[in-house]
């Protein structure tokens, strides 16, 4: 017999059914046995009668959090018992028959509520527990709403998704590496990738013109504020376009994704406000300014741009370094500057960083497809050549082949996700996230590993000693 979700079986009044799902709460009244029976569709009220014997008596020891199959008719409640608030609430299931699939000891933690008052690390140890909220639930669902309308648009603009490997070479995007040991080469390390970066320009290289990949970053920084170890990001890059058209394609798709899936959402202002650098220090102290005209209604999305930021900063060294992104090119007027090592505090690069109610939600730049050009920035970094080399032979030689002008953007799309559910950080909205100091509480990771794979490594673990 073919199972029904439980959201469609108030259409099949008076047929017979079979549903599956977990004992959501258990009451009597007088002689009568309901039960709430959940599965990811809703909840359906259950009634078992004393006159079907066995099964009355099976259902006695149902607890909550019991897995279930039961086949019955549905039959429509008195209307004294109809509860308007869900699906199902004109009707309710009629036993005939009870299965137990599975039995549940009792859980650690309530899954009923918000979850927000429980203890970050019991929810994170028991995080398939904690999923089965249903806020936890929604959230991963309308998080796949919002990627698959993502993805439907980027491929009618004629955008494809591919995949960059996880196992790469360090990519100086400002953060720490993951590394891994290579075990065919003693000695040797991948770096986990920071973003795509090196490899969406070296697809512009290949001439694939547009690609786009919901990506997982990782970057082993410092705990700090509401970050992850790893996080998602709707990577997009694209040949022959302007600034214009990046800011454009990334305007048009934040519009259509609150409009379609966040009615209720008011943008404060199209087209998104523009403030360089510069303006948003003075005005809002920050390069992520909240523009917001009424900061209490949670309603209201104020996403602007920050644009022309310098190149290059001072390291704590005295040398230069990055702002944004190395492969970022400099701003037109400044290309001769920037080739002739020259007014380097002055530099603009053409950076543009999109923001949203005080967050910085994206980033991107129009690159330096010109060798000579990159090279320059490394060298302003103060890198040597023979480095420049090692570190960036393969995209300098990639670009003598004929590479075209480029430019794309970045989203953190977790932080997006949390400000449009109005969730106060992004570990709300991931399915399965670490501490603020990047422990897997649930898997317990990290780890340590047997002798054995560390031999095979080559790896031997100096403990440090601990303080006293
Ligand atoms: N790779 C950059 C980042 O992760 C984004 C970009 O410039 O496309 O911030």
């Amino acid at each position: 017999m073919q199972r029904f979700l439980i959201k469609d079986t108030a259409k099949h009044i008076g047929e017979k059914v079979r549903v599956c799902g977990w004992v959501n709460t258990r009451r009597a009244h007088g002689k009568i046995l309901f039960i709430d029976l959940r599965d990811i569709s809703g909840i359906l009220q259950v009634v078992f009668v004393p006159s079907n014997k066995e099964v009355y008596d099976m259902a006695q020891t149902l607890r909550a959090e019991w897995v279930v199959e039961i086949i019955g008719q549905i039959v429509k409640r008195p209307e004294n018992m109809v509860n308007p608030k869900i699906e199902t609430g004109k009707v309710e299931l009629s036993v005939e028959s009870l299965k137990v699939l599975s039995e549940s000891e009792t859980l650690p933690l309530s899954i009923e509520g918000d979850g927000y008052d429980i203890g970050e690390e019991t929810r994170m140890k028991y995080r398939y527990l904690d999923l089965r909220r249903e806020r936890m639930k929604n959230n991963l669902i309308v998080r796949h709403k919002v990627i698959k309308f993502i993805r439907d648009f980027l491929d009618k603009e004629g955008f494809a998704e591919i995949e960059t490997p996880i196992l790469t070479k360090s990519t100086p995007e400002g953060a720490r590496d993951y590394i891994v040991p290579s075990r065919q080469e003693p000695g040797k390390f991948y770096a986990l990738p920071q973003s795509p970066q090196q490899y969406k320009q070296l697809l512009m290289v290949a001439g694939l013109e547009k690609y786009f990949q919901m990506a997982k970053c990782l970057r082993d920084e410092d705990p700090r504020g509401d970050r992850q170890p790893e996080f998602t990001q709707l990577d997009l890059e694209a040949s022959f376009v302007s600034q214009e058209d990046v800011m454009d394609l990334t305007e048009r798709l934040l519009i259509l994704i609150v409009q379609n899936l966040f009615p209720n959402k008011k943008i404060q202002e199209i087209p998104f406000p523009r403030i360089s650098y510069k303006d948003a220090m003075k005005k809002y102290n920050s390069d992520k300014p909240d523009i917001r005209k009424d900061k209490n209604d949670k309603n209201l999305l104020a996403f602007c741009w920050v644009i022309d930021f310098p190149f290059f900063e001072k390291t704590e060294e005295g040398g230069w370094t990055f702002t944004h992104n190395p492969f970022s090119a400099a701003k037109p007027e400044f290309d001769e500057d920037l080739l002739n090592k020259k007014n380097i505090e002055n530099i603009l690069t053409s950076q543009y960083d999109v923001a949203l109610n005080g967050f910085e939600i994206g980033g991107g730049s129009i690159r330096n497809h010109r060798p000579e050009a990159l090279e320059k920035v490394f060298e302003i970094m103060g890198y040597k050549k023979e480095v420049i080399h090692e570190k960036f032979g393969h995209m300098m030689e990639a670009f003598k082949y004929g590479a075209p002008p480029h430019g794309g953007i970045a989203w953190g799309i977790d932080r997006v996700f949390a400000l449009l559910f109005e969730e106060p950080n992004i570990r709300e909205v991931m399915a399965f996230p670490k501490t603020g100091d990047g422990r897997d509480l649930m898997m317990k990771a990290p780890s340590e590993v047997d002798k054995k794979q560390l031999k095979e490594l080559h790896i031997s673990i100096t403990k440090e000693k601990k303080k006293k």
